[in-house]
């Protein structure tokens, strides 16, 4: 059994429900979650015209060797119907390997650790959740150092909006609550 980090995506449509299919659609036989972190909704980076995502880190514990977890990610995909029209472009869900235990692995195919996981916040900053100090294997840094050594970047932690406004207390005060806590962070 291996340990696995994978990041999910999506900026198209329910980003949310998305990104909840697919954490069910990841639990198989070889392949079990065992922890998610928070939900966050970041901005766009490589192709800046398109809606914000919302990202995600999962940790798996998987007996399936790189690429089969690969093909096990790339055909959930597949199944909630993912298309590739634009390179970088709008997608209802993506899915990437992140780290594979300590493992490197450079095929046609896949790159672990993910190619680009090290300039990226909106993978970091999830994953730095579930595995700070977690060493990079071929950058010898934590994902917490690497996190720091990120500039810029507008992330903020995801909170699904509320259905309902909170009901009114007896008494007459009222009680507000915003659907979205303003918590932009961008380092700079
Ligand atoms: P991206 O995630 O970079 O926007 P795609 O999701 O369209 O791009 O993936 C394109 C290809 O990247 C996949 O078909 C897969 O073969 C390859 N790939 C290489 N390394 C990885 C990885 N670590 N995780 C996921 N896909 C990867
Ligand atoms: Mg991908």
């Amino acid at each position: 059994m291996k340990r696995a980090f994978l990041g999910l995506g999506s900026n198209l449509g329910d980003r949310e429900a998305h990104l909840h299919e697919a954490l069910r659609r990841l639990e198989a036989p070889r392949c079990r979650v065992l922890r998610v972190s928070s939900i966050y909704e970041t901005a766009p980076r490589d192709l800046p015209a398109q809606p914000w995502f919302l990202n995600l880190a999962v940790e798996v514990e998987t007996s399936l060797f790189p690429l089969m977890l690969l093909q096990h990610c790339l055909k959930i995909e597949r199944i909630m119907g993912r298309r590739r029209t634009t390179p970088k472009g709008p997608r209802n869900i993506d899915i990437d390997i992140l780290l594979y235990g300590q493992f490197k692995i450079d095929s046609a195919g896949l790159t672990v650790p993910h190619p680009r996981l090290h300039e990226r916040r909106f993978v970091l900053e999830p994953l730095a959740k579930l595995a700070g100090d977690i060493t990079h294997p071929g950058l010898r840094q934590s994902i917490r150092e690497l996190l720091n050594g990120v500039k810029g970047q507008s992330l903020r932690l995801w909170h699904p909006p509320q259905q309902q406004p909170d009901p009114r207390p007896a008494g007459g005060a009222t009680s507000s609550r915003p659907n979205r806590p303003s918590t932009l962070q961008s380092r700079s």
